[in-house]
């Protein structure tokens, strides 16, 4: 596989030879011998069937989880070798997540869900505020700060929750399904969004099942059975380059 300007980007991220199995008496083999390297700058999804694994694989790219076997490492540090302080550490530090539901607290306002994130990192408060602030101005809601969820439509919420995961300034943004629970056309705004959002510093990884918004990435990874099938460039129109 060539990949443009990829030689000279750093491996965030790399898979090799991962497992993951569930189960005990009755195994199951979510992910089999998954080899991956995730690089600044990449914008990718990972498609496939329901119970593929992409989920599983997501967990595992996001330190929620260890493989069975093989090595998990985020810039090349195996997250084997952490304890698990550190490792919560190294998630919190490196990765954002978004979620099919959003996930945002009810009762405070968009301002401060995307402030949690920043807890606990010994900010003053206005400092924290500042930066949640510019984080909903990136997503284009600096104007709905003071709103709660239920007062924001599904795609505001989403871009609020879109915030939330770069507020930390990680170096992955993780998205399992983020446009699941969205209309095509909020689905393809928060696509705008983690357009924009890309950067040669970070990666952006959407799971999705959904092949108009695997189109709009530059990556595609396609998984069948707990393996990886397909790991293509895509061209601006959503073609295999
Ligand atoms: P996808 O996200 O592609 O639908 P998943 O990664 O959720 O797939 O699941 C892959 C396989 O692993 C499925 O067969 C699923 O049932 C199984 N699996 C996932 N998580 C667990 C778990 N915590 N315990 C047992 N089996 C699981
Ligand atoms: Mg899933």
């Amino acid at each position: 596989m060539v990949r443009g300007d990829s030689q000279v980007s750093e491996v965030l991220l790399s898979l090799d030879g991962v497992s993951r199995v569930f189960g005990d008496e009755v195994k199951v083999h979510a992910l089999r011998d998954v080899s991956l390297e995730i690089r600044a700058g990449d914008f990718l999804s990972i498609v496939g069937p329901s119970g593929s694994g992409k989920s599983t694989l997501l967990g595992l790219l996001g330190v929620l989880d260890l493989p069975s076997s093989g090595a998990v490492r985020i810039r090349g540090t195996d997250m084997a070798d952490l304890g698990d302080a550190e490792r919560s550490r190294m998630r919190g530090s490196a990765v954002g997540f978004v979620f099919q539901q959003f996930h945002l607290i009810p009762h405070l306002t968009a301002l401060e869900n995307v402030e949690t994130a920043l807890l606990y990192r010994g900010l003053l408060a206005g400092r924290r505020r500042q930066r949640a602030l510019d984080a909903l101005e990136q997503v284009g809601l600096g104007n709905r700060h003071g709103h709660t969820p239920i007062q924001l439509s599904g795609g505001e919420q989403q871009r609020a929750a879109i915030a939330r995961a770069i507020v930390t300034d990680p170096l992955m943004v993780l998205a399992d399904e983020p446009t699941g629970a969205l209309d095509s056309q909020n689905a393809a705004n928060v696509m705008d969004m983690f357009a924009e959002l890309q950067s040669p510093e970070r990666a952006i990884c959407v799971v999705t099942h959904d092949p108009e918004v695997a189109s709009r990435t530059q990556r595609r990874i396609t998984m069948l059975d707990g393996e990886i099938v397909a790991d293509e460039l895509l061209d601006v129109a959503g073609g295999v380059r």
